[in-house]
């Protein structure tokens, strides 16, 4: 190589260098050049701890609101010329010394450099958020986001670049929590909650494997003639440490990481194969009819209908002895919900709107769609005496479903004066701590065996 190149090659070597550490699309810096940055100022706060021991800085973590839905509609194009124009009013808010840096996607990080109190990192937060409310223009869309903003200050004692990350990123996602387009400060609280719901996600895989899962059964009763007609199917975890864990406490979890899927399946099998066992061993004139939730992701997966044929072929058991409790989240929220609910009862599986009242206050879809049954949510039934103004909403409900032609179920009974009052509403089956808390398989079939009338 001829020396008149070495201006050029060092030229390329810069550029390399500037590439490696710089995010493309808005020229800021980008994760490994923040972690740097961080790294360093970590440093400072031991150099400085003694004796003046002063020196605060802060890490924001920012995510927008609804990045997806703008770059899902107006396309990438106006998705990157957002995030340029984001990135120029982040450094509006800006002091000399402050590092912005976009990690990837809509997410932006920043360090606060010696800063005096926590409370300046939050007036920093709140000026961003005040600067994003301006509309932006882009292509001749005027376009409105907001943001999450995740804060975590330095702290004395061993903390790495990656976990005030970590913890910034932590907080952000409290303040989505938490209603979104505000921030939230990072406390050690968040992250023992982290750490449990992370430990609680790794068991519940485990769990999966190990086969720690078991259904309870909860009896159902019909109000005219007072005797056991079916189950309700529910859920319970042995965790090998914790005993018994209920499923208020990991459905939602498994929802949100999708082990729902597979629990579902096992939990529907499971009930299905129970039921058929029971028919069997205890004939009766209907047959005694097994009730299943599915959640929001179950009903949406595209095979559903396929998985739930070959169970019931499996088992034996017949359509008709199945009813499908599902919620109206799952009808407003899954798109296919209407034609699912058709091919189920082309089927002659039976479908059952769970926690009736709570959800949205449209009742359009009730006759729109194949729905054979509601069940009124235990908020309304439970602790209410009948002078109450809820116990009106009751009967409001029975009333409505009694005019749709649809069998209606109260849950949540747990004394002799609703029962007496919800069968002069004529309200068709029961089900509560009255009649019995839910219970495994053995003492269920005893409950069958001793055909108790209430
Ligand atoms: P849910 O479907 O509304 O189930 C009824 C809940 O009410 C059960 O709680 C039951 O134990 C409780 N309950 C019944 N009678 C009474 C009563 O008289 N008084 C009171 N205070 N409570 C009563 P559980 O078993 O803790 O289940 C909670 C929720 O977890 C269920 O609410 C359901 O949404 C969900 N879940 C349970 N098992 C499954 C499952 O296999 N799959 C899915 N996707 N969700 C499930
Ligand atoms: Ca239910
Ligand atoms: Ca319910």
């Amino acid at each position: 190589m001829c020396l008149r190149d070495i201006p050029k090659r060092k030229q390329l070597e810069e550029q390399l260098l500037h590439d490696a550490f710089h995010d493309q699309l808005t020229g800021l810096p980008n994760r490994a050049l923040f972690l740097n940055r961080l790294a360093q100022a970590i440093q400072r706060t031991k150099r400085y701890r003694e004796p003046s021991g002063s020196y605060l800085f802060a890490v924001l973590f920012l995510d927008l609101d609804r990045f997806k839905v703008i770059n899902d509609s107006l396309g990438h194009t106006v998705g990157d010329q957002l995030l340029m124009a984001i990135a120029d009013r982040l450094e509006t808010c800006m002091r000399p010394g402050d590092t912005i840096a976009r990690l990837g996607g809509d997410e932006f990080t920043v360090l606060l450099d010696d800063i005096k109190a926590a409370s300046d990192a939050a007036q920093i937060a709140e000026r961003i958020q005040q600067e994003l409310t301006l509309p932006f223009n882009l292509s001749g869309h005027e376009v409105f986001v907001t943001a999450s903003i995740g804060i975590v200050l330095s702290v004395e004692g061993e903390a790495t670049p990656e976990s005030l990350l970590r913890n910034a990123d932590t907080a952000m996602y409290r303040a989505k929590i938490l209603g979104k387009a505000r921030y939230a400060l990072f406390d050690t609280e968040m992250h023992t909650h982290a750490v449990a719901l992370l430990q609680l996600e790794t068991d519940l895989r485990r769990a999966i494997e190990r086969q720690e899962f078991q259904i309870y059964y909860q009896p159902i009763v019909s109000l005219e003639t007072g005797r056991i007609v079916g189950f309700e199917a529910l859920v319970r975890w042995q965790h090998p440490q914790r005993g018994l864990v209920s499923p208020g406490e990991f459905i939602p979890l498994a929802e949100e990481t999708g082990l729902i899927i597979p629990i579902g399946q096992w939990v529907l099998r499971e009930a299905c194969y129970q039921m058929r066992a029971w028919q069997m061993q205890f004939p009766r004139v209907p047959p005694l009819l097994i009730s299943v939730n599915l959640s929001v992701k179950q009903f949406s997966q595209p095979d559903l209908i396929e998985q739930i044929s070959q169970i019931l072929r499996e088992t034996g058991l017949d359509a008709r002895s199945l009813k499908l409790e599902i919620t109206e989240s799952v009808i407003m929220e899954v798109e296919s919900a209407a034609a699912k609910l058709f091919q189920l009862q082309a089927l002659d599986i039976q479908l059952c709107v769970d926690d009736f009242g709570t959800g949205y206050s449209s009742l359009s879809y009730l006759h729109r769609f194949p729905i054979n049954a509601l069940k009124i949510d235990r908020s309304f039934v439970l602790n209410t005496g009948v002078k109450d103004e809820k116990w009106e909403i009751v009967r409001a409900i029975v009333t409505l479903a009694q005019n749709l032609s649809m069998d209606m179920t109260a849950e949540g009974v747990e004394v002799m004066e609703q029962l007496a009052q919800l069968k002069v509403l004529k309200c068709k089956h029961g089900q509560g701590y009255l009649f019995s808390k839910p219970v495994n398989s053995e003492v269920a079939g005893a409950l069958i065996t001793a055909h108790p009338q209430w």
